[in-house]
């Protein structure tokens, strides 16, 4: 099998000591600038448990928090959550638990803090947990918030009437829409052997190898390979596959309808921004023919495709592209797991993220770029396509300021070509996008000439007029301290 990678979105949020990039030095710095430091010079900091959605726990001291969300810092390693991020339980009690901390007490708190925190807890669907803190704001403030809780009940209610509403719609296309398997061309064509590999058909397809100037004979050669393993998918998988094209993506997937409009929307939506991003043809197609996706509705359908014709577990992951750097192959998968709003952004944010490594491995070359720019570079897109709806942008963004802030060492992020851990994510992205944002040209030429073999210091050095290693990371922190605590 050719050398190949598979990107996946992490599930967990994975403390990795060997891995770990923040040394000790961290911690001990943290012991000594927690007491004085988190929101305010005359406040310490606590020490809150949080539950990741994806399953976990992580117990550590904040150092920030704001609307968006909190960073907490664990055996040296600090993690940007997103509230949305966590289980509303954690959620609601870090976030009641701070906001006490930060006014001197329980008994401190006003009624629009309670007002607050009900709104909190209603956004996370706990309307116990937000008729107490509405009882509390109405006791203390006399009555005077009786209108606003009267709104935001009634806003809850419109929200569920809405919900309820999408969920019935999808139901009723599931059950009137024709989920028989498509006639694909080569029905005569019989793959020999189970779970041959979509990659090895690609080669077979054009044994020069082939990366760029790709004629439109070999796009229709793999196009047809693509195809014909995509009718293999659907024998293995059951007749509810359903196939749909879209411009750049061949997609299978056992969604209903509704959520089959909105995954190709999604990934056009992505392609059409990194498009842009890198100054390419929107209607020209990066990908050998189209790029193959295939979209499970549920976790053991999904690690039933990842190991039948990956070979890879799936257990660990959302989604994963896998990337073959000798012949320019690439394809994603992906699982879907529960129906509320939150589960839906975060297979969206899944989708643009991994199809954003998709795209780069088929930028310029087929040359694997360092993760830390790689998975940098696919929050930031996530971020830009996807704004609110990904914590991608705020994750990153609240991290940055405690990097700036505390003077963080980076480590050896910079020269690292190993993959990263998930906490790392947010730190990444913020590197990624100040280098974005100082010049799309520049940031054109970085990414080529990592593409065509040069490390990230020569890369630099070459797309921004001579900028050390050094000098990066002072004017990013420059550009970070200071920011608005929102
Ligand atoms: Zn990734």
């Amino acid at each position: 099998m050719s050398i190949h990678r598979i990107h996946c979105q992490p599930l967990r949020y994975i403390v990795r000591n060997n891995r770990c990039f923040m040394p000790i030095l961290v911690l001990a710095m943290l012991i000594e600038i927690a007491p004085t430091v988190a929101n305010g010079p005359s406040t310490s900091t606590i020490i809150v448990t949080v539950e990741p959605r994806t399953g976990g726990k992580i117990q550590g001291a904040v150092v920030d928090f704001n609307d968006h969300g909190l960073v907490l810092v664990k055996a040296g390693v600090p993690y940007a959550l997103a509230w949305k991020q966590i289980e509303p339980t954690t959620a609601y009690t870090a976030r009641r638990d701070l906001i006490a901390h930060q006014r001197g007490g329980w008994e401190k708190l006003s009624a629009q803090d309670h007002f607050d925190l009900g709104q909190f807890a209603l956004a996370f669907d706990r309307q116990d947990l937000a008729r107490a803190e509405f009882g509390q704001a109405s006791k203390l403030a006399k009555g005077q918030f009786e209108q606003s809780i009267r709104n935001a009940w009634q806003q809850m209610r419109e929200k569920r009437k809405r919900l309820q509403l999408d969920k019935k719609l999808s139901r009723l296309a599931r059950k009137s829409e024709n989920t028989q398997s498509q006639t694909l061309p080569g029905n005569d064509l019989s793959i020999s052997r189970m779970g041959d590999d979509l990659d090895d058909a690609v080669t077979l397809t054009n044994q020069a190898g082939f990366v760029n100037d790709v004629n439109d004979e070999i796009r229709k050669r793999v196009r047809e390979a693509y195809l014909i393993y995509g009718q293999k998918v659907q024998e293995v998988m059951g007749k509810s596959v359903v196939f749909i094209e879209t411009d750049h993506f061949l997609i299978w997937t056992d969604w209903p309808k509704l959520s089959r409009d909105q995954l190709a929307g999604w990934l056009e939506d992505m392609y059409a921004s990194l498009s842009v991003q890198f100054g390419i043809d929107v209607s020209s197609n990066i990908f050998l023919a189209k790029c193959p996706v295939f979209c499970w509705r549920s976790r053991a359908r999904y690690q039933r495709f990842a190991q039948k014709f990956d070979g890879y577990d799936g257990k660990d992951s959302l989604g994963y592209t896998r990337s073959i750097e000798s012949n320019g192959h690439v394809h994603m998968a992906f699982m879907r797991k529960g129906s509320t709003q939150a589960d839906i952004d975060r297979i969206a944010c899944t989708i643009v993220h991994e199809g954003t490594h998709a795209f780069l491995h088929r930028l310029f070359t087929t040359r694997l770029l360092p993760h830390w720019i790689n998975e940098g570079a696919a929050e930031m897109t996530t971020a830009a396509v996807l704004g609110q709806q990904c914590p991608a942008g705020g994750n990153a963004a609240l991290l940055a300021r405690q990097y700036a802030r505390y003077d963080w060492p980076i480590g050896r992020l910079f020269q690292s070509v190993a993959p990263i851990d998930a906490h790392q994510y947010p730190l990444a992205q913020s590197i990624v996008s100040y280098l974005n944002t100082q010049s799309v040209m520049r940031w054109r030429t970085l990414i080529k000439a990592l593409k065509q073999g040069k490390t990230f210091p020569e890369a630099l050095a070459l797309a921004y007029d001579g900028t050390s290693l050094q000098q990066l990371d002072a004017d990013w922190r420059k550009a970070n301290s200071g920011l608005d605590n929102s």
